[in-house]
């Protein structure tokens, strides 16, 4: 009896994407599969699945790599453990257990956290300046969005202490991003995963401040609060990562079945190669060197200066803004 083939895991710096069959991989948008030397490369991994041999090696060699890498960050974690206590925000409400003890893991289940709309309001409106703008009539929406969102998914707080905010101001980045969608709750992903700074992520082995990966939203609490405290800099980590599980919820689950945002993700699919090639020559970018090396990262960055630096993204690249606004079904410039 045929088997179905393995899927196969592509993994980027910051995001990764499964693909099922070679035939789901075929009706992705270009932007997102890459050229024909990825398609080859995928192709004869789905016709392949029992080399070992030389991935073997690879495997022990970059094992050792790993666990010596692993050795160091725990060595420089230690050290830096009292200078984070220091750092830590104390002017957040430290509602829940603090055990400052360790750096231990608090799980708390969306369904079991209650919070009043007043809560919720005044976290938002002190540290999300998306929301600070809407009328009040899109504040409820969001507010009630933001209910929901909360209660589908379980949170993962790796630090010595457990804030409010964390929960309810990731989960805000996502339903900013949605906002302008009908399906918003990002049902692929049941666990956001919270950590106080840098942390490491595996298979590759990498530091990061923010990743998306199987079912799990994974960031950098300090790295998202400042990208919010700094509202215009185009720098966006809660946004960025958001933009990757759009990618992932609405792209690569079930690609053979369309759908609107796949749709308008095709129209701004034709247009980022010349964006990209513009960028490139200029000495001046709007979009750094992670945004140019890769197409994913490159629709993550534009949703950052989406937001954030909508009035230069729209002058310099005014087709590129017209189809990002499409896709999300918002105009930050509209508001
Ligand atoms: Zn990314």
């Amino acid at each position: 009896m045929p088997q179905d083939p393995t899927p196969i895991v592509l993994t980027f710096k910051d995001s990764s994407y499964t693909i099922y069959s070679l035939e789901e991989y075929d009706l992705l948008p270009d932007s997102v599969k890459g050229g024909p030397e990825e398609r080859r490369l995928i192709e004869s991994s789905f016709k392949s699945s029992t080399e070992t041999g030389e991935n073997g090696f690879s495997f022990a060699f970059f094992w050792f790599i790993g666990v010596m890498i692993l050795i160091i960050y725990r060595v420089v974690k230690d050290l830096k453990k009292e200078q984070y206590r220091d750092s830590t925000p104390l002017a957040y409400d430290a509602d829940y257990t603090d055990n400052s003890s360790s750096t231990s893991c608090y799980v708390y289940k969306g369904k079991e956290l209650h919070f009043s709309t007043d809560e919720l309001h005044k976290v938002c409106d002190k540290y999300n300046p998306y929301y600070n703008k809407l009328s009040a009539n899109n504040q409820q929406l969001f507010i009630e969005r933001l209910k929901k969102f909360i209660r589908s998914k379980d949170f993962y707080i790796y630090a010595p202490v457990a804030y409010k905010e964390m929960p309810i101001l990731i989960s805000a980045s996502a339903v900013q991003i949605t906002f302008g969608l009908d399906d918003y709750l990002l049902p692929h992903f049941s666990t956001v995963v919270i950590h106080p700074e840098e942390y490491f992520a595996y298979e590759p082995l990498r530091v990061l401040v923010g990743n998306v990966q199987d079912n799990i939203i994974t960031l950098s609490w300090k790295h998202f609060l400042q990208d919010y405290q700094n509202p215009s800099d185009g720098k966006n980590v809660g946004l960025h990562e958001m933009a990757h599980a759009l990618q992932v919820q609405y792209l690569f689950r079930k690609p053979n079945r369309m759908n609107d945002f796949k749709e308008d993700y095709e129209h701004y699919d034709r247009l980022d190669d010349e964006v990209q090639q513009s960028e490139r020559l200029k000495s001046n970018r709007l979009f750094d060197d992670n945004a140019l090396k890769n197409k994913n990262e490159f629709w993550a960055t534009s949703v950052e200066l989406f937001f954030e630096r909508p009035v230069l993204l729209k002058l310099q690249y005014p087709k590129l803004y017209d189809a990002i606004c499409v896709v999300l079904n918002q105009d930050p410039l509209a508001a």
